[in-house]
This record gives structure tokens, sequence and C-alpha cells, in this order.
């Protein structure tokens, strides 16, 4: 195998870094370690032809639109995002406030401006009301279960079915509004299996549920796109640092690898890539999702990985919440509308749905959030699917997706005329090579140790050359997974990790757990 050239020429004996992935948690250990004198030798191998990850804005209806992350979960101190961001002058003076920070959102997406029922009536604002009240009262209450050591059911989805059936029991309502309750409850099940990004809530497991940790802050957007941050980090890092269309193939590690323009030197560690192209190193953080790392196990790691790590990659949850956003020639909603919901009167969480999915995958479509109008003449409505469904969804065309979601609105909003969106666009993580979802979950069957597991380096024994393997990503943080802020500081805790190594005097300002 022939083995690429390092980046700094004369470089001595300083360690070779690859950071395998250029999401925000690869950008951030690299922008971590370019700033400390003992990594001149980095490199930054990036699948495809852009940086940013599942962090990905595009110019489109006038603006910009995010096809992955949308919100800073959470913008206050201690989201190191929203710190980068202010710092970088991304965020709007409103959400850079005191009182936006010091906001308490528990995690919750908002009320609903209106929900829309399937037979073309709106559903009383009262009713939904009293049903965000119990079902995000149930979700709080699942916390409780966090380090219990009998939970009552497994899954948080069976936990809130089992509490919802005996409220139900007691509605004094008569049977319609009953059924209509439930429909709701289950237009907030599908929102919340986009928030977990999981096919159904029976995958989740109840009992390390609360150990996902909410920031206080109400969640703010990026006004030039989410991409405008990663940007910013990877125009900190010297230009050839970053080595795009590089897809890495395997990394063998525990060897002794040579290359013939460093004489005489080893490495343990050597990353092939799918062009043939290998580069040896002294330290490898990889940082690709959980969604590939599950797809390529068998061959991604030569010698493969320990059992207890490859079991935990097995075991943790990584799902699918796409977007699908729809361009309006006129908005049919109210001028303050922010977010539609959609109530199939026809489903009930307590119910299986047992139909194809070409026939009812648009039923866990939440509904959609208004966009704030770019300019006058453009009308963006953004809806999110998660699960199954929404894996279905990425395999229409998107004149299909029009034309069913068309008919959904028709239907809801009872107006057979409603005219057509304009046009579609919409993202397809799962289908997306290096990606094969879009966040992770703690599922039925793991823990938060298997998160530990994941972000433990390698090798474990301390005979060998240390470090050779390190891992970040967004699922490798215990508390933080699934989000932009969890993907940095795991990005960091990685880069400071190989310092403290190399340099054990460093005075390093984590820790980032
Ligand atoms: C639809 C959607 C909505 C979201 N909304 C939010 C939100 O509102 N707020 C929030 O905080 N988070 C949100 N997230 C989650 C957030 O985007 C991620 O947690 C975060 O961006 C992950 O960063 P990462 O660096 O861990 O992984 P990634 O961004 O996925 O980066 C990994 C990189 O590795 C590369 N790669 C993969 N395989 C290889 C290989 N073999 N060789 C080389 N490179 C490889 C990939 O191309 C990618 O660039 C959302 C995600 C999605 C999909």
């Amino acid at each position: 195998m022939e083995s690429s050239e390092g980046r700094a020429e004369g470089s001595g004996r300083a360690p070779r870094v690859l950071v395998v992935g250029g999401g925000i948690a690869g950008l951030g250990a690299a922008q971590r370690l370019c700033r400390h004198p003992a990594f001149p030798q980095l490199r930054v191998l990036e699948a495809t032809a852009r940086a940013g990850g599942r962090i990905r804005s595009e110019r489109c209806f006038g603006g910009v639109v995010e096809l992955g992350a949308h919100w800073i979960h959470g913008p206050s101190q201690g989201n190191p995002v929203f710190q980068l961001a202010a710092k970088y002058q991304l965020l709007r003076e409103k959400d850079l406030s005191e009182e936006n920070q010091l906001t308490e959102t528990g995690g919750h997406v908002g009320l609903p401006s209106v929900s829309y029922g399937s037979s073309g009536v709106s559903v009383s604002r009262e009713l939904v009301v009293e049903m965000a009240s119990l079902f995000y009262g149930l979700i709080d209450q699942t916390r409780e279960f966090l380090h219990m050591a009998d939970a009552p059911v497994p899954s948080v989805g069976e936990y809130l079915k089992k509490e919802i059936r005996q409220r139900a029991a007691s509605w004094p309502e008569d049977e319609e509004t009953r059924k209509l309750k439930l429909a709701v409850l289950n237009s907030f099940f599908n929102v919340e299996c986009c928030v977990s990004g999981t096919h159904s809530m029976d995958l989740v497991a109840l009992v390390p549920f609360g150990e996902y940790t909410v920031l206080p802050g109400l969640d703010c957007t990026f006004p030039g796109g989410y991409q405008g941050l990663t940007n910013h980090i990877m125009a900190s890092l010297p230009e050839d640092v970053i080595v795009f269309n590089k897809p890495v193939k395997t990394v063998h590690w525990n060897g002794s690898f040579k290359e013939a323009s460093s004489l005489g030197e080893t490495f343990p560690v050597l990353v092939e890539c799918e062009d043939g192209a290998c580069f040896p190193a002294h330290h490898v953080i990889v940082t690709v999702p959980l969604g590939f790392l599950k797809e390529h196990l068998d061959t991604f790691f030569e010698p493969p990985l320990p059992t207890e790590k490859a079991e935990a990659i097995r075991k943790m949850g990584f799902g699918t919440n796409n977007k699908i956003f729809l361009e309006f020639e006129e908005p049919f909603w109210e001028p303050d509308c922010q977010y539609i919901q959609v109530v199939w009167e026809d489903t009930s969480p307590l119910e299986d749905v047992t139909s194809e999915l070409r026939h009812i995958w648009f039923k866990k479509l939440i509904g959609f959030l208004v966009l704030p109008s770019f300019d006058r003449s453009v009308h963006v409505l953004c809806g999110f699917i998660a699960g199954l469904e929404s894996e279905f969804m990425e395999s229409l065309s998107d004149e299909d997706v029009l034309l069913s979601l068309t008919q959904v609105l028709r239907r809801v909003t009872g107006n057979a005329q409603l005219p057509a969106p304009r046009s579609v666009l919409r993202s397809r993580w799962h289908s997306a090579p290096y990606t094969r979802g879009s966040y992770s979950y703690v599922a039925v069957g793991s823990t938060g140790d298997d998160i530990d597991q994941l972000a433990q380096p390698l090798p474990t024994d301390g005979a060998e050359a240390q470090l050779q393997i390190l891992f970040a990503g967004e699922a490798t943080h215990r508390t933080f997974y699934s989000t932009t802020h969890g993907a940095l500081l795991s990005g960091w805790r990685e880069a400071d990790r190989l310092i403290a190594l190399r340099d054990p005097q460093a005075q390093l300002p984590g820790p980032w757990l």
C-alpha cells in the first residue's frame, strides 16, 4: 500500500494525526489541535465534497434553508455552539439577549398555532392544549426512572401508552371527542419521534431517557444558515488540512506501518481510503456517524473492534428524521402562524398501524413549520417526518411527494382548490451513504454506558502505542447526544485527550462531559 505524504515538511517527530469526518465534531477537534504547537501534522479526511456533515444549509427559495441541524438547542452560556456562533456574530440580537438565554422550555416543542384535522375541520385549541399538557407532563415524568433498577416497562413509548390508557378510561366526553383526543396525542407521538430521531417511542429506552440534558435558552436559528458556523471553523484551519472526497475504507490499527518518505519511522495506524490512498498516523480521531459505523462495522476497523465496543455500536439507536420544504405562491395560513399541526383522526397511539407504507407514509408527518419569509414573494413550509415512513419518503420522486402533500393539505384545510406548492425540496438522510440516518438515541437494550463505551479510545491495553483510535461525534456524548453542541464538545474532548498525552503540562479547559 502506497502512503500519502504528511502536510508539514520537516516537522521532525511531531505526531501525525488524522481526523476522519469533517462535520462539527471533526472540525472542532481539528481547530483545537491546530492551535497547539505539538500538532503541525494534522489532516481531516472528509468523504464528501463539503464540510459540515449533518449541518447543511442550502440556498433555495431566495433564501437559506437547513436540510440538517435547524436550531441551537438551549442557546445559553453552557452551550459551546451558542458561544461560538455569538463570537462569529452569526446570531440575531434578540437571540443573544439574557432573557432568551434564561428561558426554560424543558426541551419541548412549542404549541401549534393551528391544528388541522383530517376531516377538514380544525381541532379546538382547548383540546390541543389539554393533550399537550398531558403528553409533555408524562414526558417530564419519565425522568423519575433515571438510574432506577426496575422500570415498569422497557420503553418510553410503552410508558406513555400505559399512562394514557389509564387516563383515557376516565375521560368523561363522548366517544368522538375521546377518539379525537387520542388522534391529537398520536400527533405528539410523531413529534417526539422526530425529536428522538426514531421510528417509534417503543424503541427508546425508558430508564436512561432522562439522562439527555436540556440546556436553558429559547431555541434559535442562524439567519445566514447553520453552515456559517462550520464554514467559520473551517476558515480558521490552515488551507490544506481538509482533504475532500476522501472516503475512508478501513482503519488499520495496532500495527507497525512505514512510509517511503519517513525513513525508519513506524506508525501504529494506517488509514486506507476508498481510492487506495493510505495515510499512516500515530492517532486517528474517528467522527463518522453511528449510522455509517453500524453499516460498516465488519470492515471499517482492522483488526475488528473489541467485542464490547462492537456490541455497544449494534445496540445503540440511530434513526431517521427528514424535512420536506414546500414553496407556495401565496400563503394559505394566517400571518402570525408559526406551526401547523396535522391530526389524522383515524389514528391512535394505542392502536398499531397495519397498512402498507405507500398508503399511509404521510400520516407520520407532524405538520409544518412556517419559515420566516425571505421576501414577500416566497412562502415556505417545512414538514418534519421520522421513522420508516421517512425512509420510505426518501424512495419517492419529488413529484410523488409534492402530489401526496398537496392532497394532504387540501384535505386538512377542507379546500379542494388549494393551489399546489410551486416546488419541493427535502432531505434524505437515510440514503446518504456517509450518514445513513439522522441522529442517535438510547435504544431499548442499551444505556448511557454504551455511549461511554463507544467514546473509549483504543487500545484499552496500556502496553500498546497509546490513543491510536479516538472516537468523537454526537453519538459519543452521554448527555448531549443527537445535538450539534454534543458533537462539538466530543471533538474538543478527544483533541484535549491527545493534547494531554503529548503535552502533559498543557492547561486544558475541560472536562467536556
Ligand atoms: C434533519 C436533522 C435535523 C437536526 N436538527 C438539529 C437541531 O435542530 N439542533 C441540533 O443541535 N442538532 C440537530 N441535528 C443533529 C446534528 O446535525 C448532529 O448531531 C451534528 O451535526 C453531528 O455532527 P458530527 O460531526 O457528529 O457528525 P456529522 O456532521 O455527520 O459529520 C461526520 C462527517 O463524517 C463524514 N464521513 C462519514 N463517513 C466517512 C468516511 N468513511 N470517510 C471520511 N469521512 C466520512 C461525513 O461525510 C460527515 O461529513 C439534526 C440532524 C438532522 C439530520
